[in-house]
């Protein structure tokens, strides 16, 4: 296949770039080895975007995260129907130590030109936050962190990207890339050939492994594992800011999150792991990340009993622990992106940016013209979500498309209406997770235990695979072993469904 330019990973930095792609008359493909987009490093991490109060501004991850800047958050989020949640942030302090930390935190953020960063005395912390442990001293608050859904902004950035033109394969891992000349000829993947005029290597914890299929490298990528927890949303009151806890002897500080979605998420220790592809958490570090955290910070939050859920994330940390984003030593017509660890999410529309201008320098000895479509569309269009929408909204939209009275996630409310939304998107939800990470069908409670078998039969309804191919997540994870015999999912005749298997 010919494209002008293949993004190779489906983060949030390879959607990233393809939305702002998106703007030019090109042919713009992403491969994604995964069977969904955001199912890497972006879909597991703190979900925070950093104002970069305490980053290193002349290192390169702190020029563009502070590049990538709260305001533009505010009308890309807008554009993208994303929700960017202003909680701001506090970094407590317990002693004289912390105090120390605060003041030269504050004095950072003023060389990186942020507004109202200020020390908080204990009564004032204890006002933002009731449920803090009362013997705080102090605090440092930043009023311009924010939060967001990191898969339903990186969605959001791949779904503006397609209706706008650009193609993305799923399923479509790149095994090997042939250049001549110094030009790349061709790129194989598990579904075919691609021969791009310019690769984007965007490929995360193994943008060093792409790298090196075109030239010998100088640097590598080195997983760093971090650990969390999920509180059930009954606690979506409990903690207002994005919490630093400060660092202790053996912890370097964590965080605890209000999550847009109403979770708290707790986290998360930094571990070196030797395997790219190990998400265990451990009792080990789960245990350590509510004593030295969790317990530390909120003393009221349970260990057990209100977690929904564990997981854990990969940080693609370079040998430099800066980002390295360059031409290929040999080959100038790719463009590596290595080491894109924390603020990776916070920095992607302004590593898009750099990137997009990086190839308007190559766009003639690559051969491809970079004039800008006059229809280009900023805007993906929002869709119903029943839990945001006051019950006037909600009548209306239910006398249009009775679907949306239909619950069939009843943890978080999900109507079968926003269900099939989510199969006839731009990127389609073809399996069970893929419809969780858009509607949040099965993230509550019970876990999918009521929501599952109805999803399955959602899924065979609509798009006729047989139910014993459907899978929760792509590949062999198939969910029904064999039929016993006619079986019935669901029925309620009087409700004009029914669905025999
Ligand atoms: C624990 C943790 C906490 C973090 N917290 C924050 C935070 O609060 N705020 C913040 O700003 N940043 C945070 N980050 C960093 C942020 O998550 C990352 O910087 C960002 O998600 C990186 O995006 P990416 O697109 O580069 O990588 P990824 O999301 O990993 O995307 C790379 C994609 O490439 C695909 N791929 C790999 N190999 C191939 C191949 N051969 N062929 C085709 N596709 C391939 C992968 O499947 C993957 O989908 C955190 C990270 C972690 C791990």
């Amino acid at each position: 296949m010919k494209t002008d330019v293949l993004i190779i990973g489906g983060g949030v930095v390879g959607c990233a770039i393809a939305r702002n792609l998106s703007q030019y008359n090109l042919d713009t493909s992403i491969v994604e080895k995964d069977n969904d987009i955001c199912m890497g490093t972006s879909k597991a991490n703190s979900s925070m975007i950093h104002s970069g109060y305490n980053i290193n501004g002349s290192t390169l991850k702190g020029k563009l995260c502070l590049k990538a800047d709260v305001k533009r958050y505010d009308r890309m989020c807008n554009e993208l129907n994303v929700e960017y949640k202003h909680t701001g942030s506090i970094f407590a302090g317990f002693n004289e130590e912390h105090l120390k930390i605060i003041k030269a935190e504050v004095e950072n953020a003023k060389k990186n030109g942020l507004e109202g960063v200020r020390i908080l005395n204990h009564e004032e912390v204890m006002k933002f936050e009731p449920n803090i442990n009362p013997e705080v001293k102090y605090a440092l608050f930043d009023p311009n962190t924010g939060t967001i859904n990191p898969f339903e902004y990186t969605l959001a950035l791949a779904e503006n990207a397609v209706m706008n033109g650009v193609k993305v394969y799923l399923n479509a891992e790149v095994l090997n890339i042939i250049v001549k000349d110094k030009k790349i000829e061709s790129v194989y993947t598990t579904i075919g050939s691609f021969q791009p005029k310019i690769i984007i290597n965007s490929a995360g914890l193994y943008s060093d492994k792409i790298a090196e299929m075109v030239d010998e490298i100088d640097f590598y990528v080195h997983p760093r594992r971090g650990e969390y927890y999920v509180y059930d949303k009954k606690w979506r009151d409990f903690v207002n800011h994005c919490i630093y806890s400060p660092p202790t002897s053996v912890s370097k500080g964590m965080i605890i999150v209000p999550t847009v979605d109403g979770n708290i998420l707790c986290g998360s220790n930094a571990q070196e792991i030797p395997d790219k592809t190990d998400f265990s958490t451990t009792k080990e570090y789960l245990d350590y990340i509510y004593r030295e955290n969790i317990h530390m910070m909120f003393p009221g939050l349970p260990r057990m009993g209100d977690v929904v859920t564990t997981f854990a994330g990969l940080r693609a940390a370079s040998n430099t622990e800066d980002f390295i984003i360059d031409y290929a030593k040999n080959t100038p017509t790719m463009i590596n992106l290595v080491g894109i660890q924390s603020p990776g999410l916070t920095s992607a529309p302004a590593i898009a940016d750099m990137v997009e201008e990086m190839i308007l320098n190559i766009a003639e000895f690559s051969g491809i013209k970079m004039t800008k479509k006059k229809e280009w569309n900023p805007i993906r269009p929002v869709r119903p979500n029943l839990g945001k929408m006051s019950n006037d909204e909600k009548t209306k939209i239910i006398a249009e498309n009775p679907d949306y009275a239909k619950i069939i996630c009843r943890c978080e409310t999900i109507s079968k209406g926003e269900i099939l939304d989510a199969i006839h998107a731009p990127i389609p939800a073809m399996d069970v997770d893929a419809i969780k990470r858009r509607t949040r069908s099965g993230m509550g409670r019970c876990q999918g235990g009521f929501c599952g078998p109805r999803i399955i039969a959602i899924l065979h309804e609509e798009l006729g695979i047989d139910p014993l191919d459907i899978t929760k997540r792509g590949g062999r994870s198939n969910i029904l072993l064999s039929k016993s015999k006619n079986l019935s999912l669901f029925e309620r005749e009087g409700n004009n469904e029914k669905i025999r298997l």
